[in-house]
């Protein structure tokens, strides 16, 4: 990198030491050369982000790998999308090469999955429309990914509704430069036939790795897996070229057809008949799992919540009157708080006349909103 160069819209600070500008907390994560750090600034208006430290030393070693950073801080640097990690800055020492960027505090797809076994139909199709979107941008800069695992998917947050930010660029590359001879390189398990067959390596590969993704978010587990006492990959790899896999009943027999065929277009070992980014956000399955969902939403929750403050305050005031009324001192007490029996009574009528109305709306809101469904 050239000295004080700036790229779109992030800052180079060669030969500075990014420990001076940030309090570097604890680990996020780490890959096969760099460690990913939760950091704080040290600027006055403070604020949290992530800082991925790479080891020049570590990858140099075998040979001068520099070119895969200078191209992840490019390709980055270019990227500004919703569902995108954000590069801020980036430090270089004669040591480390320093990338600050957007903090993801939700973690990662893959530990949700590991904790969760597997998950519904709405929120599969949720996360993976965004992480479409998501390619659907690269693709349009005609950047392939090249990496996409579940690894590489965080939650923005620990919200149950949280966006996912797609990271890790660093195998990603210019579509005009990858051609078959391309090395074969990424996750075995979410690799596409053709790049290990080296017949092919285009953009269609992100959209394979998008269907291996979708398969095991339904029901779990990988649609290829190393057998066990299977010490090499390559039983694993000859697996994948063929193609070939299954939708095993026990653990799909309840998921919709239309989601195994999203996966089957997606996983379709000839990437000419795979469908593009574009076609995929338009099949049925993400277009019907698009919809505003009621349940899901933070205005089921504000009415949820009004509903039960309004009980509780319904309930409150019955227990008051019921009280006031069986040690006969209605008159006495009501008038020594609201002055006037009449004040305590109408208090009562509008609360009542209110939760009727909060009622009321819900349900028109709800019967508006099914028969927009249907
Ligand atoms: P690999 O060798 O597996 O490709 P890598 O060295 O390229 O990894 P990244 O994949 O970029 O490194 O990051 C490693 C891990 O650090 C991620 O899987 C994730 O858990 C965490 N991480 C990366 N970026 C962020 C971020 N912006 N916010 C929070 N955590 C992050």
């Amino acid at each position: 990198m050239s000295d004080d160069e700036t790229l779109t819209h992030v800052n180079v600070f060669p030969g500075l030491d990014v420990n001076d500008y940030y309090d570097l907390k604890e680990m996020l994560g780490d890959g096969a050369f760099s460690k990913v750090y939760l950091a704080e600034s040290r600027n006055e208006s403070g604020g949290y982000c992530a800082v991925k430290i790479i080891d020049k030393e570590e990858l140099n070693k075998d040979e001068d790998k520099m070119f895969l950073v200078d191209k992840e801080i490019e390709i980055m640097s270019q990227l500004d999308h919703p569902h995108i990690v954000r590069l801020y800055e980036v430090y270089e020492s004669k040591t480390e090469v320093c990338l600050v960027m957007e903090l993801a505090k939700g973690g990662e797809l893959f530990d949700k999955l590991l904790e969760e076994g597997c998950l519904s139909e709405t929120v599969a199709a949720r996360i993976i429309t965004q992480v479409l979107e998501a390619v659907h941008d690269l693709h349009s800069r005609r950047i392939v990914h090249r990496d996409l695992k579940p690894e590489n998917i965080l939650f923005y947050n620990n919200t149950h509704a949280s966006k996912v930010l797609v990271v890790d660029f660093g195998l990603s590359e210019y579509e005009e430069e990858l051609n078959k001879e391309s090395p074969v390189c990424g996750t075995a398990t979410y690799l596409a036939p053709e790049v290990i067959a080296q017949t092919e390596s285009n953009r269609a590969q992100d959209l394979w790795s998008a269907g291996v993704i979708t398969y095991i978010m339904l029901c779990g587990y990988p649609p290829f897996f190393k057998e066990s006492g299977d010490k090499s990959e390559t039983k694993l790899l000859r697996m994948i070229v063929r193609g070939k896999y299954k939708f095993h009943e026990n653990f799909w027999s309840h998921i919709s057809e239309e989601a195994k065929h999203f996966v089957s277009r997606l996983m379709c070992a000839d990437p000419r008949l795979r469908l593009s980014v574009e076609e995929a956000l338009c099949h049925p399955w993400i277009v019907k799992n698009r919809t505003w969902n009621y349940k899901d939403s933070w205005l089921c929750i504000v009415i949820q919540s009004l509903m039960y403050i309004l009980i509780f305050t319904a309930v409150l005031s019955l227990y008051f009157i019921m009280l006031t009324g069986y040690f006969d001192m209605q008159d006495h007490l009501l008038s020594r708080l609201f002055q006037t029996k009449d004040v305590a009574l109408n208090i009562c009528h509008s609360i009542v006349s209110g939760l009727e109305t909060v009622c009321t709306s819900s349900l028109f809101k709800l019967s508006s909103m099914f028969t927009f469904n249907s």
